[in-house]
């Protein structure tokens, strides 16, 4: 049987990469697709091919997500599973941010490497406005709050369900070069634990997946650090979307039943834990 059969699932971000690769594997397992993304083109697109049904809104938007969950309680009724993925590099609003990280990398790791003495240095903090800052966290720990918020108003009453944030080795690790990205991770780590104590007695479970490498758009910018992190990562490769997909249909199975509060991380052994 499959492990999602008749289950609803909604997905953030879900118009590309590993929001994508969740929403098909949900599919695949037998769960109804919401599939919600910022661009209302291609969650559209993914939802006709896997027969959902789409909604295009800012996560970080907490009147269009009161909106979509409320689209979600008229439509179903009910709500299994939400997957909180949307997120961003922080990269978006500079685009030689990344290059000049990736060159600063590398150029580090020579000078160690010869003299030992590290003459470049990598200032993203000291690059980082306002804007870029706050943006971060509201896409990322805003988002999974407000989602969180609202698909609680469907579930709490069922007195079942399973929520999954998504982190990041980034958040666990931290990350030279993102500073927002590294502290918003941590903190959704923190919001999961939480919420995993408050929601038990509500048996709705709450878990977070913590990524390592994977080849998405997200990445495509540090490509010039890829034999970089290949030969960091143990098993000697990026993951792919499908890695944490499969991670994610495991949390929102009944597989998963006695699982909560808990950081599962798909990283090729990157970073290992205790
Ligand atoms: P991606 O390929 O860039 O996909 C992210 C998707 O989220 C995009 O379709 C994006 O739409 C959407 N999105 C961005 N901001 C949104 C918002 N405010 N509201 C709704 N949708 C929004 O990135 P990905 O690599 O699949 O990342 C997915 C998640 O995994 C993120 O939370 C990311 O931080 C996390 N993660 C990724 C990696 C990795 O190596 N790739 C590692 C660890 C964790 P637009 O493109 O229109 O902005």
């Amino acid at each position: 049987m499959p492990r999602l059969d008749g289950k609803i699932a909604l997905v953030t971000g879900a118009g590309a990469g590993i929001g994508e690769a969740i929403a098909r594997r949900f599919r695949a397992e037998g769960a109804s697709l919401v599939v919600n993304d910022l661009d209302a083109e291609r969650a559209e697109r993914v939802a006709r091919e896997v027969g959902g049904w789409s909604f295009a809104a800012d996560v970080a938007d907490s009147g269009a997500v009161a909106r979509m969950f409320g689209t979600v309680a008229k439509r179903h009724g009910r709500l299994d599973v939400l997957v909180n993925n949307a997120g961003i590099a922080g990269h978006e609003s500079d685009p030689s941010r990344a290059e000049r990280f990736a060159s600063a990398t590398l150029a580090q790791m020579q000078e160690r490497a010869t003299s030992g003495a590290v003459k470049t240095h990598i200032d993203v903090t000291l690059e980082t406005t306002d804007a870029e800052w706050e943006r971060m966290i509201a896409v990322h720990l805003s988002g999974t709050f407000f989602c969180t918020r609202e698909a609680l108003r469907i579930m709490s009453p069922q007195l079942a369900g399973s929520i999954i944030n998504m982190g990041s080795i980034m958040g666990t690790a931290g990350g030279a070069g993102v500073p927002g990205y590294s502290a918003a991770k941590a903190g959704i780590l923190g919001l999961t634990r939480a919420l995993a104590r408050e929601l038990a007695t509500r048996q709705i479970r709450v878990n977070a997946i913590a990524p390592g490498w994977i080849e998405t758009a997200m990445t495509a910018p540090l490509a010039p650090l890829r034999p970089l992190l290949e030969m960091q990562t143990p098993l000697g490769r990026m993951g792919s979307p499908d890695d944490i997909a499969h991670a994610a249909v495991y949390l929102a199975s009944d597989e998963a039943a006695f699982v909560t509060g808990q950081v599962l991380s798909p990283n090729g052994g990157w970073h290992m834990s205790q």
